[in-house]
């Protein structure tokens, strides 16, 4: 089957969503095609922390009702280095710019509710496999959905599928620079069912490795642990993630406190 529109949005993450939004806004047509559920898109657990233009932008896309309501605002950060901590006052550095604390899968989910609302085309479960005509009026992305060939028609394809998408893959080889750099260790980031022992992040450096306290809303916290390349789950039982946090974090003149983990990741992720 073949269907035309103005830009054909390949990806239903972050950035397809908002770009959906912004050229709803501007009165301008397009489709976004997802390949997971809605279910999957709005589970992933990703980024929590938004900084103050991602705000902003939010803001004038009317896409920040909810984030205002909900997200946590803080003015700070505290980096702790070998146990000794500093508090960076970043609004009063920056002349009030704060970051606010709203997981990514809840911008995704508020983004999914307004283009629904608005009646806007999105495809979850469709695949895109190739893009064809680039250099044309009339490129084409071909993808399935429901197990059905389709085409879809249009004046710009918005690659937003992540690195692993096949945009990356379509841009010819010679026109395409790639900046990579990758660390030789992993994080393993955790949601854990226990209130933020702090009110703002902890950013740790420690001769055992990095450590983050963070939070994705006053019941739960977010927290990472930086570990090596070959280590599996199995090497990160949950007393010795907890552990290692107590000493990476630093726990003089304040308690970490500890509560059921709520959610591990399959394996720890390579850091770049
Ligand atoms: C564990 C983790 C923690 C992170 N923490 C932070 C953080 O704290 N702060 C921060 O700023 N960033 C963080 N990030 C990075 C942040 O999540 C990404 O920058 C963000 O997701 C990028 O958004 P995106 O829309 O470009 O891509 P994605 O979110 O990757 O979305 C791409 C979408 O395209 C879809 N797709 C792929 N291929 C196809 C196809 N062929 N057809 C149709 N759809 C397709 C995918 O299913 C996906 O939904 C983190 C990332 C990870 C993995």
């Amino acid at each position: 089957m073949i269907h035309h529109t103005q830009v054909g949005i390949i990806g239903a993450g972050p950035a397809g969503l908002l770009l959906a939004q912004l050229l709803h806004q501007q009165g301008i047509r397009s489709v976004v095609l997802e390949n997971r559920s809605r279910e999957r898109v709005e589970s992933r657990q990703r980024a929590g922390l938004l900084e103050q233009n991602t705000v902003d932008l939010l803001r004038q896309a009317k896409a920040a009702d909810r984030l205002d309501r909900e997200g946590l605002v803080h003015d700070g950060v505290i980096l702790s280095y070998n146990g000794q901590r500093h508090r960076v006052d970043l609004a009063q550095l920056t002349g009030g710019s704060r970051v606010t604390i709203y997981a990514q899968t809840e911008v995704v989910k508020d983004l999914i509710r307004l283009r629904m609302d608005a009646g806007e085309s999105i495809l979850f479960e469709a695949e895109a496999t190739t893009i064809e005509g680039l250099d044309t009026n009339a490129s084409m992305i071909q993808y399935v959905h429901n197990g059905e060939n389709h085409t879809l028609i249009c004046d710009f394809v918005a690659g937003c599928d992540g690195f692993h998408g096949i945009s990356r893959q379509t841009i010819p080889a010679s026109l395409t620079t790639v900046y990579d750099k990758v660390y030789p260790y992993c994080w393993l980031g955790i949601l854990a069912k226990v209130p933020p022992s702090t009110h703002e992040l902890i950013y740790a450096y420690h001769a055992h490795g990095f450590a983050l306290h963070s939070m994705r809303s006053p019941e739960i916290s977010r927290l990472y642990v930086q570990c090596s390349v070959t280590d599996t789950l199995d090497d990160w039982p949950d007393e010795r993630i907890w552990a290692e946090l107590q000493i990476r974090l630093g726990t003089a003149g304040w308690t970490l406190q500890e509560g059921p983990f709520w959610r591990k990741p399959s394996r720890p992720c390579v850091a770049s």
